[in-house]
């Protein structure tokens, strides 16, 4: 019987796991090792995936890949267990590499992902980093420090890790990491709840035989469902000091800080180094394997060579590529070889089978001895909850309503603390235009500073409650779940159910959301998946859309913007089904992810996420979108000219274009200053720079000024507006800059903009090159500039054509 074959509600026990190479390793270090129960929860709304529970935690899979585990009903094999479980333990040698005795500690933090890392190293360091209950939100290592009795530890946060082979890029990165910089001391962050499967792990650092201390995280969670668990018993098992820590209020930091002293100092009771010993046909093996790199003196000492034998034994490819230099890897793969074949006759399994399911035994037994299941009270209220979230008519209605809820607050809610910004700042400049002496340091800060930054600013309630939506999807494990749902359709166009993380994120901000990317382990998913980011539209949009829609469409605004996303969304489907046409292969990754418990987020959490979003957001006020608009307003300044400046012609040909309104309206002299202010601006270096663009966007009548904005966009999409507010000035100050869009021009009697040039700004502003960060983050994810440039010359293509196909469309509505 297959695993597939289950019904909801039905338990099998696992005999064999077929299928080969990257799938079966990661479903073993999953837990799905011959022996174990496994129970079918529910299929997703499409039927597909499918969710299952096995020691106590759920995961997903894909019904193709279900189907390559072989299981049994329990009676059938509870007649004949033959194998026995068996943990001995063995002392060898401690390990001396932490014997410098200076002060300073570098510790580094390793466990799976989900299980608190991040909340860790933000108590430690004082730092802000971003934390979310589903698996791969940190990427990359982030580093801080900290002084703790007389001691400064650097702590550097690891990406999440289910086994240290060289599976997913993260895992990778962390064993290249462990390698390459050798930590004094190696956290090892274990959920709680779940210790089973984040033990093996803690198997394989052990393997290492790397100075550790193990923080037993979720302290609380354990707590809550009533279990015991020995921990300090653990330790000595383990041979690694255990210390119990909550991480999201801090509780427990201060003995784990104490035990990685005590650790360093060579003076912890339980620290000392065991060998798991596994089956004598694999024992054999590394044994031989060891006493060979033994004689290598060449063999670099970081890694012991016992774990270099099992990780050889298993094949893992960057240990191979590790040791394929040496003199005797020839020497070591024929033992390797040998000891495999010998393997398979004896075991009727291949060593990596083996090996995990002896790890999984060792771990087995030791938690036999150390721990008693209580009642299991979160997994209770986490099954109710997913019969409605991933239930087949709720699901897909629940998403949308969220996703409504999502934009609906943004927007709606957003628009009061919006208000009274928008009157600050008009106060603000009302105020210094009263007071301030006429001259260029007045037109810098008004025009140039007040114009730019202030047109931006009032986004900031907005763009804050987004972040607070998304950040509590992620921190209470609702994220996964919407992987989980999507997966049937994401694998329509290619891609996985991890690809829709990404996509949800990035109507925060794209640059983060290509980052996270590394969750996705196919490399063609995830290009895929970078190179459509671009087309979500993120917050740093939402001013321009706001700006316009408010201007043009007051009464249907939300239509105008929910089709805006929806369009950024189609152009994104559409652009994953033809690169996985044309471009990338086909692929079938196993969807295996782990569906975390639900939690509710600390108010302490989402604030400080709040908080580090909203201080982004000034930073790059005071950073990025200053420094765009004092030289947007500098290009526009210079040259200098004055009324006297004015060539006679200029000033004939102005008046003979000028509509009756306005020549009736001003006196001669404001005429005339009028006249300067536009001679001023279209000979300016951005009035040239802007008319030399111009005619490329002429079939969707963007003005010179439009096209200046959106060149600066390029540097940042909110720089778009500020532009806006800077060439766009009016005569009175504090008139709104929506206003000033709206209102025709005094020369010539034309506004800039009309609902449907605004239609066609806004596709394009959705669509084209998206900002320089987004573009050097696809650079970097994708190690390739080549990507870059596609995303740049394709989006802006792209940009065009639909911005004139809607601005052509949009006058026949208008
Ligand atoms: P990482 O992936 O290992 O870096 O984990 P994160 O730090 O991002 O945390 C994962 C989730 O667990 C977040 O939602 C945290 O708020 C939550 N969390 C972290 N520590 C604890 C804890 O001690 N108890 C509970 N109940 N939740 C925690
Ligand atoms: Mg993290």
């Amino acid at each position: 019987m297959r695993l597939s074959d289950l019904k909801p509600g039905e338990t099998g026990v696992i005999t064999k796991i077929l299928g080969h190479g990257a799938f079966r390793k990661r479903v073993m270090e999953m837990g799905f090792v011959k022996g174990r129960e496994v129970t079918m929860i529910l299929n997703a709304p499409l039927q597909d995936p499918v969710k299952y529970s096995l020691m106590g935690y759920e995961v997903s899979l894909r019904r193709a890949e279900a189907q390559l585990i072989e299981t049994v009903p329990v009676e059938e094999w509870e007649k004949h267990i033959e194998d026995k479980l068996h943990i001995d333990i063995e002392t060898g040698e401690p390990d001396g590499s932490s014997v410098s005795k200076d002060k300073i500690i570098n510790i580094a933090l390793v466990g799976n992902p989900n299980c608190g890392k991040t909340s860790l190293f933000n108590i430690v360091s004082g730092a802000h980093e971003h934390v979310g209950n589903y698996a791969g939100v940190t990427v990359g290592a982030k580093a801080g420090t900290m002084k703790y009795k007389g001691y400064l530890f650097n702590v550097v946060d690891l990406p999440g890790t289910y086994s240290l082979s060289a599976y997913s890029p993260e895992e990778l990165y962390v064993m290249r990491y462990l390698r390459e910089e050798t930590p004094d001391i190696i956290v090892n962050v274990v959920v709680a709840s779940n210790l089973e499967r984040n033990l093996y792990l803690t198997s394989e650092l052990i393997d290492m035989n790397r100075s550790m201390v193990i923080a037993l995280n979720m302290y609380d969670e354990l707590e809550k469902s009533k279990s015991v668990l020995e921990y300090e018993q653990l330790g000595k098992m383990l041979g690694v000091p255990v210390v119990p820590t909550k991480a999201y209020s801090g509780w427990g930091i201060d003995k784990l800080l104490d035990t990685i002293i005590e650790v360093y100092e060579l003076k912890s009771p339980d620290t000392r180094h065991i060998h798991i010993k596994m089956r004598p046909e694999v024992e054999d093996g590394v044994r031989t394997l060891v006493d060979s790199f033994k004689q290598d003196h060449t063999l670099s000492p970081k890694f012991s060579p016992r774990y270099l034998a099992i990780k050889m034994l298993e094949k893992d490819p960057e240990v191979e590529r590790m040791l394929k230099d040496y003199s005797n890897y020839k020497i070591w793969c024929d033992i390797r070889d040998k000891a495999n074949k010998k393997i398979e006759e004896r075991l009727g399994d291949d060593a990596n089978a083996i090996i995990a399911s002896e790890k999984y035994g060792f771990i087995q037994g030791a938690l036999a001895e150390t721990f008693q299941n209580g009642e299991e009270s979160s997994e209770k209220s986490t099954k109710i909850i997913d019969t409605f979230v991933t239930n087949k008519l709720f699901g897909f209605p629940i998403f949308l309503l969220v996703m409504w809820l999502m934009f609906w607050t943004t927007f709606q809610i957003g628009s009061y603390p919006m208000e009274w910004i928008e009157s600050f700042v008009s106060w603000l400049s009302s105020e210094i235009g009263e007071y301030m002496a006429d001259g260029p340091f007045k037109d810098l800060l008004l025009d140039g500073i007040i114009g730019g930054v202030g047109g931006v600013i009032v986004f900031l309630p907005n763009i804050l409650i987004l972040y607070a939506f998304i950040s509590f999807m992620e921190d209470s494990g609702y994220m996964a779940r919407v992987a989980f749902i999507m997966d049937k359709l994401m694998h329509k166009m290619g891609l996985h159910g991890k690809s829709f993380i990404p996509l949800v994120m990035g109507f925060g901000c794209n640059v983060p959301a290509i980052m996270s990317t590394r969750i996705i382990e196919s490399q063609s998913s995830r290009l895929i998946t970078i190179l459509i980011n671009p087309f979500i539209s993120c917050s740093a949009r939402i001013p321009i859309y706001v700006l316009l829609c408010g201007a043009f469409f007051p009464h249907y605004g939300a239509w105008v913007f929910t089709g805006l996303y929806v369009l950024g969304i189609i152009v994104a489907v559409l652009t994953a089904k033809m690169l996985r046409k044309f471009w990338f292969k086909a692929d079938e990754t196993p969807f295996v992810m782990e569906l975390p418990p639900y939690r509710i987020p600390t108010a302490k959490a989402t604030i400080r996420n709040m908080w580090s979003k909203a201080k982004q957001y000034l930073q790059k006020m005071g950073g990025i979108i200053l420094v765009a608009s004092v030289i947007i307003w500098a290009l526009s300044y210079f040259p200098h000219y004055g009324i006297d400046d004015v060539p006679q012609n200029f000033y004939e040909k102005t008046v003979a274009e000028m509509p009756e309104s306005t020549l009736d309206s001003y006196s001669q002299d404001e005429l005339a200053e009028i006249i300067a202010n536009e001679y001023q601006q279209e000979n300016s270096i951005i009035g040239n720079i802007g008319k030399f663009v111009q005619p490329v966007m002429e079939p969707m009548d963007f003005g010179w000024k439009t096209c200046c904005s959106l060149l600066a966009g390029c540097a940042a999409k909110e720089v778009v507006v500020s532009t806006l507010g800077v060439l766009y000035v009016g005569d009175d100050d504090a008139e709104l800059l929506a206003d000033r869009l709206n209102t025709p021009s005094k020369t010539t009697g034309i506004p800039p903009f009309t609902p449907a040039i605004a239609i066609a700004f806004m596709v394009f502003v959705l669509l084209y090159f998206p900002c320089i960060a987004s573009v050097v983050a696809v650079v970097k994810e994708t190690g390739s500039w080549k990507y870059g440039l596609f995303t740049i010359l394709y989006n802006t293509l792209l940009a065009w054509i639909l911005s004139f196909i809607s601005y052509r469309i949009s006058l026949l509505v208008f």
